[in-house]
């Protein structure tokens, strides 16, 4: 493992972020093979010995999760062969390296998890969790709630059969439609496949909930840890 910044060392061991660690630094009190450093311009490897208060860094990293508010436009793919631009390219620079909870399709946008324990994501994507997942849908077209409750018992397209959508609509904007889609599955372009079905034409597709985690108001493009109470 090469040499890195000290302060990118100390917040991928979830020390702190790495502004913060940067703080715990200047403030005296963070020491490399037994002397107190004074400034962050350092690099550490694995073999040298960093202490924060006198005590090691963990030696595993604990598990963490974060919020993301994915835009438009990126891939959820570490590396795109077409070369277009990922999700992990974009990340916010203080978080270390993660791995994303399922996948969000380049336009869509929205709530994605990120977490840096591999176990906690695929366990958190497998369907057995059955959990909810909402959409808020712009969609070209119109359509009636008695057509889009067609869609409550599940679907076959294609020889591909699709679970229970909850399909709300909300309100007409020009020639669009704004909907609330509610399932609890996560099956390859879900969304936009069972409402071509419908005639409508998805041209916004935001992810607002994931099981008990919530978008809310954070910013696109930006990162949020979930933070445990303990
Ligand atoms: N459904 C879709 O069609 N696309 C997504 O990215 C997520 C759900």
């Amino acid at each position: 493992q090469e040499p890195e910044r000290i302060a990118k060392v100390m917040a991928r061991a979830g020390v702190a972020s790495r502004r913060d660690s940067e703080a715990l630094i200047a403030e005296g009190r963070v020491s490399v093979n037994g002397r107190v450093i004074e400034s962050p311009a350092l690099d550490v490897g694995p073999n040298d010995v960093v202490l924060v208060d006198g005590e090691p860094l963990p030696a595993r990293e604990r598990t963490r999760l974060w919020f993301y508010h994915k835009p438009r436009g990126l891939v959820t793919t570490n590396h795109d062969p077409e070369g277009r631009p990922t999700v992990f390219d974009a990340l916010p620079e203080d978080l270390p390296r993660v791995l994303s909870v399922g996948r969000l399709d380049i336009n869509t946008e929205g709530l994605l998890l990120l977490t840096n324990d591999g176990g906690l994501a695929r366990m958190l994507e497998l369907p057995e969790t059955g959990w909810l997942r909402r959409y808020r849908v712009r969609a070209f077209g119109q359509v009636n709630q008695a057509q889009l409750d067609t869609l409550k018992g599940g679907v076959t397209i294609d020889g591909v059969q699709y679970g229970p959508v909850i399909a709300q609509f909300e309100r007409e904007q020009g020639s669009n439609t704004w909907l609330t889609v509610d399932l609890r599955e996560g099956k390859n372009r879900e969304v936009k496949t069972v409402l071509e079905h419908l005639g409508l034409q998805v041209n916004r597709l935001i992810r607002v909930s994931f099981g008990p985690f919530q978008l809310g108001d954070l910013p696109e493009g930006e990162a949020e840890e979930v933070r445990s109470k303990v």
